[in-house]
């Protein structure tokens, strides 16, 4: 502390780049403080320092610092309490982002993220801190009160174990201990998904991830066919909704709420806060969305099972193309997410393509199936799970053709879910016979890829990385559109996502999946134990959602498996 003090009278009310010399670790009463990175000007994004206490020394109880489950939620409360804590404090003045002191803003998700990190003897809390300025110039007044009045407070007050907070952060890491036992739970009992009665499913509006607080809102209830219930520990059962692998349709009018089932059903996958409405939303981890996305690169994929005899004799069994349309963007999608290990395709006819949907029998009558390149969802989903066992939820509200390859229909009425299997299962079979489409069986849904991430024009070491929220990601000169991964739900993960993939592609090598899997899970622990090598915001993320922005690179070149061991057959 003294040390820094000194270095700061040094280079007092001099020039801004003197800051610099600030750089290192020292010593406070009670913790250190490590001045990782330092902004070149008052006005470049803010300097980020990192505060490490001495675990024993946090004074937090051992069963809450013993193993993930309770130091991710312990995380989770310390980073909400600091940005709580930022945002209400006065700002100093000064030019640019002098006196600023801010953590990434948390979502609803209870998340690993790089603002709190533990490791076996020390927990790390991290945050950006504008250094102040009097125009260009150090102002070493400011300085002093940031770094040794307001810093120090806010960790005493957050930071170490805390009397006055100790009921709130007990209720917060029951709350994940009990959403990960019941996820557990929901994977022993063979089910997908579950969602429990009571749960608040819509959101106040497209731009807030927060419940809809209406008195209109409708609670969820589960239809009783389809109820099951939890004992999560000795205090908590839970009675709701639980899905079966399978075929599942969700059907019912306009407005009346099967986009926001699906959604609630694609964010199962997070451990939401408490007051989300969505707390115990428990779906299949390996869940994930699938939509038409015009334009994005594929490559190398097999759509043959959708796709075939394509004009001027494209070959379908491995795909490329920088501009994808709405039908083969889909069909990718389904290939690499059954390749990258997904369980669950979620769908919404809000954003699929039609036509490769459904094909019905006037248009099969009118253009022969030869002549179709496109071989429909509709006679694929029963195959895809009797033969890989992937199951499908698939919000359609246009078309009863699905019917008979349903194993639950779920009509949603008035916000409320009914089970209408058996009647539509009659409906299909009154209407259409034995009504199960015909078509020859797909060969394959995925020919397995060696991804080669050494790329003619990888990233140096220098390149810089930016993301926009969670739809575009920047790696020097490469450049990925990321929006339609919608299971992304903050930019630190897309960060992420970004140092992952220059880290691979400097490692220059050739992976199966498999290894690929590997590779990302080391990367990725190596990254939350080293953050002051990386200096960036991070939060966890799934391996399918990494897995989703590295096959919309256009930069990507793969090999198939099989390909590659010709060739080094050839060799031989
Ligand atoms: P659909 O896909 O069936 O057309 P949506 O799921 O898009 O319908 O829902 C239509 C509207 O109703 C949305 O604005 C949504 O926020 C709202 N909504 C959905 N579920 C509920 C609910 N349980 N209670 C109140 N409003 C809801
Ligand atoms: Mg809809």
């Amino acid at each position: 502390m003294k040390r820094l003090e000194e270095k700061l009278d040094a280079i007092g009310n001099t020039n801004y780049g003197h800051y610099k010399r600030l750089k290192g670790r020292y010593s406070f009463v009670d913790f250190h403080f490590e001045l990782e990175h330092i902004q070149g000007d008052p006005f470049a994004s803010p300097s980020l320092g990192a505060v490490s206490i001495p675990i024993s020394a946090t004074g937090f109880p051992d069963e809450w610092l013993a193993d993930k489950n309770g130091q991710v939620p312990l995380g989770d409360f310390l980073t909400r309490q600091l940005w709580a804590h930022f945002q209400g404090m006065p700002k100093l003045t000064g030019s640019g982002n002098s006196g600023y002191f801010g953590i990434p803003c948390p979502g609803q998700q209870i998340l690993q993220r790089s603002s709190v990190v533990f490791t076996p003897k020390n927990m790390y809390v991290r945050f950006r801190l504008g250094l102040p300025a009097e125009g260009r110039r150090i102002h070493s007044e400011s300085a002093r009160e940031m770094l040794f009045g307001l810093m120090p407070g806010f960790v005493g007050q957050f930071c170490f174990y805390n009397k006055a907070h100790h009921e709130a952060l007990e209720t917060h890491i029951r709350l994940y201990r009990r959403q990960m036992a019941l996820r557990k739970q929901i994977r022993e009992a063979g089910l997908i998904a579950f969602v429990p009665d009571g749960a608040i499913l819509p959101r106040a509006s497209g731009q807030s991830d927060k419940p809809l607080n209406s008195k209109n809102t409708v609670p969820f209830k589960s239809p009783e066919s389809m109820r099951v219930s939890f004992k999560v520990d000795a205090s908590l059962t839970l009675q709701g909704m639980g899905v079966r692998p399978g075929v599942h349709l969700i059907v019912g009018g306009g407005f009346h709420g099967k986009s926001t089932l699906l959604r609630a059903l694609e964010t199962g996958v997070y451990n939401h806060i408490q007051g989300d409405g969505r707390e115990y939303i428990c779906t299949s981890e390996e869940n994930i969305k699938i939509r038409s996305e015009n334009g994005r690169a594929i490559t190398g994929v097999d759509l043959s099972a959708f796709i075939n005899r394509l004009p001027f004799e494209q070959e379908t069994r491995s795909f490329s193309t920088l501009n994808a349309s709405g039908s083969t963007s889909q069909a990718a999608s389904i290939s690499e997410a059954i390749e990258a290990g997904a369980e669950v395709l979620l769908m919404d006819e809000d954003t699929c393509a039609s036509n490769f949907m459904i094909r019905d029998e006037k248009m099969r009558r009118l253009i022969a199936d030869e002549d179709e390149p496109i071989t429909p969802f509709l006679f694929r989903v029963r195959q895809l799970f009797e033969s890989c066992g992937v199951s499908t939820f698939l919000v359609m509200g246009g078309s009863g053709d699905y019917f008979s390859s349903a194993d639950t229909v779920i009509g949603m009425k008035n916000f409320s879910p009914h089970d209408l299997s058996q009647t539509a299962k009659q409906i299909a079979f009154d209407i259409g016979g034995d009504g199960l489409p015909k078509a020859p069986h797909a060969q394959s849904f995925f020919v397995p890829r060696v991804f080669q991430l050494r790329l003619p024009n990888n990233p140096r070491a220098g390149a810089k990385i930016k993301v926009r929220n969670t739809d575009t990601l920047r790696i020097g000169d490469w450049f990925v559109e990321t929006k339609a991964i919608e299971q992304l739900v903050c930019r630190e993960q897309l960060n992420l996502i970004g140092y992952l993939l220059k880290a691979l592609a400097q490692k220059n090598m050739e992976l199966n999946r498999n290894q690929l899997e590997k590779v990302v899970s080391e990367t990725m622990s190596y990254f939350f134990t080293h953050l002051a090598d990386i200096r960036e915001d991070f939060a966890e993320v799934r391996y399918l959602d990494l897995m989703s922005v590295i096959n919309r690179l256009p930069q990507l070149q793969v090999v198939s498996v099989s390909e590659k061991n010709e060739n080094s057959d050839s060799k031989v």
